[in-house]
């Protein structure tokens, strides 16, 4: 899917375990050149450059800590519907404060993209 076709990852990067494992997660996906890492921040400051260019993304990605759902619902309130959402919490992850995670965790979140993406 993500072949020569334009698919682009955003994570809620928020302040917990959960929030920093999108993030990570963002970061390997991105490395792997499975997609391209889009900053969430310019969409959400409106900033008109970066909201039209994920606009024009075939295929964007939420990666979402925590079932507060920020990252989706800054790409909605410019009207871009993420194709594939994955909540951190949702793949049997605890929300902390801690900001400790392990690698396993960012890889189930990474396995998930990649499974969502190949359906
Ligand atoms: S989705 Fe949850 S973890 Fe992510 S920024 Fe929002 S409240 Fe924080």
């Amino acid at each position: 899917m993500c072949g020569s076709s334009d698919v682009r990852v955003v994570a809620c990067s928020g302040s917990s375990n959960v929030g920093q494992i999108a993030n990570q997660a963002a970061i390997k996906l991105a490395k792997e050149n499975v997609c391209g890492f889009f900053c969430l921040a310019g969409v959400g400051g409106h900033i008109k450059g970066m909201v039209r260019s994920a606009k024009e993304a075939d295929l964007m990605i939420a990666i979402d800590g925590c079932p507060v759902q920020c990252a989706a619902k800054t790409l909605q309130h410019v009207e871009i519907e993420p194709a594939i959402q994955i909540i951190v919490t949702e793949l049997g992850i605890e929300k902390s404060h801690e900001f400790t995670y392990c690698e396993e965790e960012c890889l189930k979140v990474v396995e998930m993209v990649r499974k969502e993406l190949a359906t």
